[in-house]
């Protein structure tokens, strides 16, 4: 990475707050860069909304099918019907894919530097120096990384701060914690194998009486 490449805008982070702001930043005539530690698009994009309103089109599928389906004049035997698990997450992730480069398609179009890494900013802007925003290697920790080797330094006029948030930890006894678990956590697990009724982790203002789990609001 190019060294103190100076910008009008850095946005650090790429969800639905920081992409849209940083596209709309450039057609504003803005020089801009992104920094994005995780995947382009955010935890709507790539763990949340999306992902997992494909996986609940799934569940209403073999709901409507198989428990509603003789109502319909449609027999189908339950005993005979099985669920291919990794294609139901797959057909979610793929979906979750090609809209990440979407983003990434905008950003070009855009003319905006994405830039791979933990953003820190290291100093604020005075009358005489500009906002000074450190990039390092990103670890793997989604929500509380605080990231590895430097990897460069940009500056910038303004610094649009779009982190998100982190999901809290509820006081609730082992044995229901153990059934809740992360989108990020279930998303990218490729041996997830979870009843149907779990597949929407941390709806934070979206609680419904048939999630079976409950959040904290974020
Ligand atoms: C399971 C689930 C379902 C949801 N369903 C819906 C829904 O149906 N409708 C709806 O409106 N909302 C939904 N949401 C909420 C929605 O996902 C969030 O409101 C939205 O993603 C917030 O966008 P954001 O840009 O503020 O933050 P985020 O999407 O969290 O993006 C923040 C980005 O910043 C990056 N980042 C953080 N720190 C740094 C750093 N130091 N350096 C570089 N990058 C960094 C992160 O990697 C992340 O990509 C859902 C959420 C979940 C978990």
């Amino acid at each position: 990475m190019a060294q103190s490449k100076h910008y009008d805008l850095i946005v650090i982070g790429s969800g639905p707050g920081g992409y849209v702001g940083a596209i709309r930043a450039a057609q504003l005539g803005l020089k801009v860069a992104c920094v994005e530690r995780g995947k382009l698009g955010g935890v709507c994009l790539n763990w949340g909304c999306i992902p997992t309103k494909a996986l609940l089109h799934g569940a209403e599928l073999y709901q409507e099918a198989v428990t509603h389906g003789t109502e319909w004049g449609i027999n189908i035997d339950p005993s005979a019907v099985s669920v291919d698990w990794d294609k139901v997450m797959g057909r979610s992730r793929e979906i979750t894919g090609s809209l990440n480069n979407g983003v990434g398609f905008l950003f070009k179009k855009n003319k905006i530097d994405h830039y791979e890494g933990h953003a820190k900013i290291t100093s604020g802007r005075t009358s005489a120096t500009p906002c000074t925003v450190e990039i390092s290697e990103a670890d793997d920790d989604y929500y509380s990384g605080t990231g590895g080797k430097n990897s460069g330094t940009l500056t910038a006029d303004n610094v649009m701060i779009a982190t998100g948030a982190a999901p809290n930890e509820l006081p609730f006894p082992r044995a229901m914690a153990r059934r809740s678990c992360r989108a990020t956590t279930h998303s990218r697990s490729p041996n997830a194998r979870s009843p149907w009724s779990s597949s929407v982790p941390e709806r934070s203002a979206w609680n419904s009486p048939t999630s079976s789990t409950r959040s904290a609001p974020r």
